[in-house]
């Protein structure tokens, strides 16, 4: 048995050159492995909190020295000797050492990037890739497969650049195609509706994850050009694919409307019900995320009851990542379907415990990046392992957000591989009792 020889922190930028941590960690066995922790941009305020130096003379006091200094000072002494196979165990030293219910001392970003790193040197003390590691650890899948992908090629709101209110327009290919194809469709239709702006003359600039940012008149407007990018691919809408928005309409919420562009004045939160009930119509719109802010429960309520059982409602600001809120979401039938994204909450063993929570309320489960990625690609084998419905990591744009792409197709071939050859397996034996 392998066991932690050393551990090391460090400063370094995210892709949107704000910093973020590093963590390293060092098995007596010569196994290495790093990882470091993303950042999200709309941030929802149930989330857990972020431990930044707040010194305005560095990084726009976004540096997380601090954290790094935590994590090898106090972190580091207390895990050497550990096996990093005690997951549960060592999550649960550093939710002691923090002590809060918002993990506000040490940081959730700090606590999660060693307990990220002694998950993934829990992986590679036992010679398993970690997507496998996942599944044999906490048994939430009982075989493995690549997430279904919802592909943004739109961004508004926070992620946009004052074009749109909707965060973000994305296209889901159906789950029955396999995920070379899907991810090949996604890219297809992502530069097939390049050519839709350039050629309409509208600007096809990206934003900070980079989905395309066209300014248009209405957020509508967006479902009409990816109607007519889908009617130029060889793609059939509602066969091959469907659409899927993630409102985060808390961004969009003033006084006491939702501003989106479409309306002169905005909408009442009964009027954006309608309006999501139209779009469902019209466009054949698959996935809402975050329809309404947190407040507005009655309506969250009401959308379930209108569309939960044709669309998936996801919330993601709602729950964030919290047990307790997924708890009183799945009572109230708030949603069917969960965003997980860990740095929401701080370490792997809470957030596994609340993907628990929602497979048995049979809810669907989405593993999301974050807005501010590095090229980690944790997130691919993390969404694999715990039998993720589906995966939303982005454009497939971007060195940050391809990374989780390329290392998805890897595990793809390694399962079909796997598949393969106990076929054979299967075969030989079979046609070995038939001679026998
Ligand atoms: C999201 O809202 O789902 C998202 C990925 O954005 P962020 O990381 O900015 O919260
Ligand atoms: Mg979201």
């Amino acid at each position: 048995m392998a066991v932690i020889n050393g551990l090391w922190a460090r400063e370094v930028l995210d892709s949107r050159g704000t910093p973020t941590i590093e963590c390293t960690v060092w098995l007596d066995n010569g196994g290495v492995v790093a990882t470091s922790v993303p950042s999200g941009t709309s941030i929802g305020q149930y989330e857990a909190l972020e431990l930044r130096d707040n010194d305005p003379q560095r990084y726009d006091g976004l540096g997380v020295l601090k954290a790094v200094e935590i994590i090898n000072t106090q972190i580091a002494p207390r895990l050497v000797g550990q096996n990093p196979t005690e997951q549960a165990k060592i999550d649960q030293l550093l939710i002691e050492l923090d002590g809060t219910e918002n993990k506000k001392n040490l940081g959730a970003n700090t606590i999660l990037a060693v307990s990220q790193a002694v998950l993934k040197a829990g992986a590679l003390s036992v010679g398993k890739p970690l997507y496998f590691y996942l599944k044999q650890l906490y048994q939430l899948t009982d075989y493995l497969s690549i997430p279904t992908g919802v592909y943004t090629l739109v961004s508004g709101g926070e992620h946009g650049a004052e074009n749109l209110d909707i965060q973000e327009f994305q296209v889901i290919p159906a789950s029955f195609i396999e995920f070379d194809k899907s991810l090949e469709m996604a890219t297809n239709l992502f530069h097939q509706l390049e050519r839709v702006l350039i050629t309409k003359k509208v600007t096809h600039s990206v934003g900070i994850l980079g989905g395309f940012t066209p300014t248009l008149y209405s957020n509508t407007d967006v479902f009409e050009l990816l109607t007519e990018t889908v009617k130029t691919s060889r793609y059939v809408l509602a066969q091959d694919l469907f659409f899927g928005i993630d409102a985060s309409a808390q961004s969009f919420f003033t006084g006491n409307k939702y501003l989106l562009r479409d309306k002169g004045g905005g909408y009442k939160a009964d009027e954006l019900l309608k309006y999501y009930k139209q779009i469902r119509d019209l466009y054949r719109v698959f996935y809402i995320e975050d329809p309404f802010r947190e407040k507005d429960q009655k309506y969250w309520a009401a959308l379930m009851e209108d569309l939960g059982s044709q669309v998936r409602i996801i919330s993601d600001s709602l729950t964030a990542t919290n047990l307790k809120r997924t708890q009183e979401a799945i009572e109230k039938k708030l949603a069917n379907t969960l965003v997980i994204k860990p740095n929401q909450v701080g370490t792997i063993s809470e957030t596994i415990e609340v993907i628990k929570l929602a497979k048995s309320a049979n809810w669907q489960i989405v593993v999301s990046h974050r807005s501010r990625e590095t090229n980690d690609d944790f997130i691919a084998d993390f969404a694999v392992g715990v039998g993720a419905d589906y995966m939303k990591f982005g454009p497939p744009n971007r060195g940050e957000r391809i990374s989780k792409y390329n290392r998805l197709l890897m595990i793809f071939h390694e399962l079909k591989q796997a598949q393969n050859s106990s076929q054979t397996a299967q075969t030989q034996s079979a046609s070995t009792s038939n001679n026998s």
